[in-house]
């Protein structure tokens, strides 16, 4: 067992630290209170060769893995800056072409989005299915000419407008046709500009740079070359992007809990009211302790999730875990921290409050909380299925 990181990896980490000041938090905050892509800053990241982490090199990535993705990742929201893009763009379309995609698909796709230059989204959920998956009734029906015709709506998706791309999540065969309900689906590459698509922002109350929309396909046409993997396959694929997932909120939940964390620290070292400095008083200093050491232990599953992905070991357990325990973590840093800055705490000045909702988000996105349980209860310790 080796909890060292390599040199590479401690260098990825000081990536995201050097970006993140050589940008600074205002760019994040003005960014956020606009719901404004980071522009610049993706850009940035593309030319330095870090939005294809996780591609192989000969696409125009990394050739990097789940780690370094996670370290980088980590490192931007310990300075406050959590990027959601990097999370649906970057890894989630990204890494699924790299690993899934047809060598013309490889060619074709990665090098200008690891650039720059084109950007994915991702789109599962639907208005009807919410959680349930299965149920999604996107349908993608195949046409004589060997094409698909692509009908549906999907909701909540991060980026749409911004994205060239989207990797959408559909059903070939629907649910009542197939022997096993993960049977029947299908994952393709659409251009979000084809005719038959139409978005409208959905208005969120939680300040972070991007954007979600709700999107509508009417009679969309595809070719069979904007399949991803395999027709009516496409749930073997699925967890190797949905774990990923997970496991980046785990990282960004770390980060931006010792982000929190940091900013109490520094002031309740400073703040003085009666005697000494608040930091001194124990009602302060315990749900600080206990917040950090809870998102360290987070940090650590975050860590081991991603390492087994890497070696292309089950990671399913571990990415739930560092999801569940990195939101639940970060919720409560966010809160201890919070009031440490007492009134100051809830200005825009201070801007601890703004990432109260930002750190709520994550117990329900990108699979709530609740059906990590359900996971972690029935997949990971023998229990019945309560659902
Ligand atoms: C800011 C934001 C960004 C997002 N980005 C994307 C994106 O890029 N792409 C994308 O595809 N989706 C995206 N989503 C969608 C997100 O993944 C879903 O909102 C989330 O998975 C919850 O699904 P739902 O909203 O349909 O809730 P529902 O399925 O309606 O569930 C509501 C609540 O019911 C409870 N619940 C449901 N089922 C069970 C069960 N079996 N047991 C116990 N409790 C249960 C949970 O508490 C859950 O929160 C985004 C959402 C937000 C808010």
């Amino acid at each position: 067992m080796d909890f060292l990181l390599s040199d590479e990896q401690k260098m990825i980490f000081e990536y995201g630290r050097n970006l993140a000041a050589d940008f600074g938090r205002d760019y994040w905050v003005e960014c956020a209170e606009h719901a404004r892509f980071p522009e610049a800053m993706y850009k940035k990241v593309a030319a330095d060769g870090f939005v294809g982490v996780m591609v192989p090199e000969a696409y125009g990535g990394a050739g990097l893995g789940m780690t370094e993705m996670a370290l980088f990742n980590e490192s931007l929201a310990e300075q406050g800056m959590p990027l959601l893009s990097l999370v649906v763009g970057a890894t989630m379309g990204l890494s699924l072409i790299a690993s899934f995609g047809s060598e013309e698909q490889k060619r074709r796709y990665l090098p200008p989005a690891c650039a720059g230059e084109t950007r994915f989204c991702f789109a599962i959920t639907e208005p009807d299915a919410g959680t349930n998956s299965m149920r999604i009734s996107t349908v993608a029906k195949s046409q004589p000419d060997g094409g698909f015709r692509l009908n549906g709506s999907k909701v909540y998706i991060t980026d749409a407008r911004e994205s060239d791309y989207m990797v959408v999540v559909t059903r070939t065969t629907p649910f009542a046709e197939v022997k096993r309900k993960t049977d029947g689906f299908t994952l393709f590459i659409v251009d979000t500009k084809a005719a038959g698509i139409e978005m409208q922002p959905i208005p969120v109350s939680v300040k972070i740079p991007e954007t979600q929309y709700q999107v509508f396909f009417d009679n969309v046409e595809l070719t069979a070359d904007q399949v991803l993997g395999e027709v009516d396959r496409g749930f073997d694929i699925l967890f190797h992007t949905l774990n990923p997932e997970r496991i980046l909120v785990g990282a960004i939940c770390a980060g931006l809990g010792r982000y929190v964390m940091g900013r109490a620290v520094e002031y309740a070292n400073e703040r003085v009211v009666f005697k000494g400095p608040i930091g001194a008083y124990q009602a302060l200093q315990h749900p600080l302790a206990r917040a950090k050491t809870e998102i360290e232990l987070a940090g650590l599953m975050t860590y081991k999730a991603a390492w087994l992905f890497d070696r292309g070991e089950s990671c399913g357990p571990g990415a739930n875990m560092a999801k569940l325990a990195g939101s639940e973590a970060c919720i409560r840093a966010v809160d201890a921290s919070l009031q440490c800055f007492g009134g100051n705490g809830f200005t825009k000045e201070y801007g601890i409050f703004d990432l109260f909702p930002v750190a709520r988000l994550m117990r329900t996105i990108p699979f709530n909380n609740e059906m990590i349980h359900n996971y972690i209860a029935e997949h990971v310790m023998g229990l019945p299925r309560s659902y």
